[in-house]
């Protein structure tokens, strides 16, 4: 039988490699010339399993835990595992378009790593008390936030979207206090952990700020501790292999971003501390779901007035954050490799194009190309003109028959019957879908786009609900759903509810349609 995770011996990749801070001082401050501050979790009054998720256990080796004990107390942040030297990172980062200086992990604390079936992986916790980058912040995490960074890492994983994993979460005992709308309203709310799983947490900004401190040393060090360690295949670390590198993040990004969007996923903080260098999904805060199709949506209040990172933006502010990491190599690289960097900048426009066709030719059941731009753009402005469901529209597409009433199917995506107007636009457009998938095998089509169009998803209101649920006391529905979001992509009569439209009363409410950074 495999160990339980406090019997598991750590390994400490990152800190054994990189520069550290040689201060142990907790407080809040400036961190210079290195890459991590060692720091150890404040303990939690009464640590709790809550949730658990069995493949991410199986990818480092170890058992389910019981509700309580020492595996938990690890989770928690109580107990300080063998082997293991906690530290949170130095990283920096653009946020909103405005360069932020200095931010870190303010409340993660990654306890080493662990080497298991999965290969060689990161474990940190989320919400284990302050840090060197907690700024005037607490370190903590509360039990919505965290539920919702469960749920989803695990479903983007079941999605097939290259994400951070989530192990664990773990009730701390303790109450948390937030102002959930900025209003003033601060409420005590109760607190927990979320165990994260990664090969690693570094993220753009650990790159920009070195670099924006012309400390090359640092810079240089973390670069080729990244491209050793989780680019080898690129060879060793030189001008030639940085460039290749950045080649890489830039394909990575514009595949995750093209992904995210053709599930309806919007990241809604997409700061370069908050991007991934490989590439994963990273940072679930105020991120949301297309219910209705709106091209300019974002979940994040925050981001209301600017719309910055609104679903139909996320590939060119991806873009936009890939450029303030190519500025951050460029002292790598010397005058020869800065055009180098700029060319293949230039060609993530390319990328993205490229990557999102891919995806819509899996969503629509025939291979897109560029002319096919029309034909996709009617299709984007007819759902946009009155409330019609992204995910449900696309996975009824498949169900659509090649003559007869082609609309029917569809109805169920309409969150107000369609008048006669845009009956008739819908008929005209699918006439023209028709037309296109001409005669592919009808059932193949369909086994193709249902393997694309997710039939549930965890959507802000499903995930509201065990939110709520929770909160009361009741933390078997985490587990739950997370066990229906294990096969998005396969119907589950069981469970109809929950691959419906968003119902009316989640339309207005906190969590569900809009959500803050207050987490
Ligand atoms: P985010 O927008 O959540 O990615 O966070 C931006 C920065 O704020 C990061 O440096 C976080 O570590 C930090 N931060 C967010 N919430 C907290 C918190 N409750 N306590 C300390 N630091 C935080
Ligand atoms: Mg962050």
């Amino acid at each position: 039988m495999n160990p339980s995770l406090d019997q598991v011996r750590f390994g400490n990749r990152f800190v054994d490699t990189l520069p550290g801070d040689p201060s142990l001082d907790p407080w809040p401050r400036e961190v210079r010339g290195a890459a991590w501050s060692p720091v150890k979790p404040t303990p939690v009054r009464a640590p709790k399993l809550l949730a658990w998720a069995d493949e991410v256990g199986e990818l480092l080796g170890v058992v389910r835990p019981a509700a309580t004990g020492p595996a938990v107390d690890v989770l928690g942040g109580n107990r300080i595992p063998e082997g293991s030297r906690p530290f949170a990172a130095c990283y920096g980062g653009h946020q909103f378009g405005v360069w932020a200086g200095q931010l870190g992990d303010g409340r993660a604390i990654v306890l080493g790593d662990v080497q298991g079936p999965g290969g060689r992986l990161e474990v940190q916790l989320k919400g284990a008390g302050p840090t060197p980058y907690s700024r005037t912040a607490d370190g903590r995490a509360v039990l919505r936030s965290s539920i919702r960074e469960f749920i989803c890492s695990e479903a983007m994983f079941h999605l097939g979207v290259p994400t951070t994993r989530a192990l664990s979460l773990v009730a701390t005992g303790e109450p948390v206090v937030r102002d959930m709308f900025y209003d003033g309203n601060a409420e005590e709310e109760p607190g927990a952990v979320v165990a994260r799983v990664a090969p690693s947490f570094v993220r753009f900004g650990n790159f920009e700020l070195p670099a924006s401190r012309r400390d090359l040393d640092l810079l240089r060090a973390l670069a080729d501790h990244v491209v050793t360690t989780h680019f080898p295949e690129l060879g060793a670390p030189g001008a030639d292999t940085y460039v290749a590198w950045f080649e890489e993040v830039c394909r990575r990004t514009a595949a995750l971003v093209a992904h995210w969007m053709s599930v309806g996923f919007v990241h809604g903080v997409m700061n370069t501390d908050n991007l991934s260098i490989l590439g994963l999904t990273i940072d679930y805060g105020p991120y949301g779901w297309l219910d209705a199709f709106d091209p300019d949506f974002t979940p994040n209040t925050t981001d209301y007035r600017e719309g910055r990172y609104r679903w139909r933006q996320q590939g060119g502010v991806a873009h936009w954050n890939l450029a303030r990491l190519a500025r951050a190599l460029a002292p790598l690289v010397g005058d020869t490799g800065i055009p180098r960097l700029e060319a293949v900048l230039d060609e993530y426009p390319g990328f993205f194009a490229r990557a999102w066709r891919g995806r819509l030719s899996e969503k629509l059941g025939f291979a897109v190309a560029e002319g096919d731009d029309p034909l996709v753009g009617e299709l984007f402005s007819t759902m946009a003109v009155a409330e019609t469901d992204w995910s449900i529209v696309f996975r009824r597409l498949a169900d659509v028959p090649a003559a007869g009433d082609r609309l029917a199917p569809l109805l169920d995506g309409f969150y107000a019957p369609p008048d006669d107007a845009l009956k008739a636009r819908w008929s005209a457009w699918l006439a023209a879908y028709a037309v296109r998938v001409g005669n592919t095998d009808p059932e193949a089509r369909r086994a193709r786009m249902n393997a694309a169009n997710p039939w549930v998803l965890p959507r802000n209101w499903v995930v509201q609900e065990v939110i709520d649920a929770a909160t009361a006391g009741d933390s078997a529905p985490i587990e739950a759903l997370l066990q229906v979001l294990r096969r998005p992509f396969s119907e589950q009569p069981d469970h109809a509810r929950l691959a419906g439209r968003r119902p009316e009363w989640a339309r207005n409410k906190a969590g569900c349609s809009a959500l803050s950074c207050s987490s």
